[in-house]
């Protein structure tokens, strides 16, 4: 299966919006005004975690992680690709800000679901979202 920039599937998609209990890569922070600041190059998931100290607040609502794509274990899968990914591109493409077509650094651009099935339109929406994990 070839996706949205021209790639053979590799065999392991990773999702760029994972709960913690499945996250192998830290991805950024969560900024105060709700943006995603991506950190590269990658940094395990572990390393991240150990020192994100106490909080009340969700380790989600702090960090955005990445795992492996659970595909048909998640609510979002349709059966045939991630819904979240599209549902968020497509809504993105309607009030993306000017300046937002530059893709953002992150760690897992290769290997991420939402880009490989959403190109670069996933990349702006992405860098809104804090994962819910609720
Ligand atoms: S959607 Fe884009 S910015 Fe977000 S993790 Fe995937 S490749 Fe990186």
């Amino acid at each position: 299966m070839t996706d949205a920039v021209g790639r053979t599937d590799p065999p392991e998609r990773m999702c760029p919006s994972t709960p913690a209990a499945n996250a192998t890569v830290f991805l950024g922070m969560i900024t105060p005004a709700g943006r995603v600041a991506y950190v590269t190059p990658a940094v395990p998931a572990e390393v991240a975690l150990a020192a994100a100290g106490d909080s009340d607040a969700p380790v989600e609502s702090r960090f955005r992680l990445a795992g492996p794509c659970v595909t048909s274990s998640c609510g979002f899968w349709t059966g045939e690709h991630c819904g979240l990914g599209a549902r968020m591109a497509a809504s993105y493409a309607e009030t993306a800000e000017p300046g937002e077509e530059q893709l953002p650094k992150c760690a897992i651009r290769r290997t991420c679901r939402w880009f490989a099935e959403q190109g670069p339109a996933a990349c702006p929406a992405c860098s809104h979202v804090v994962t819910d994990a609720r």
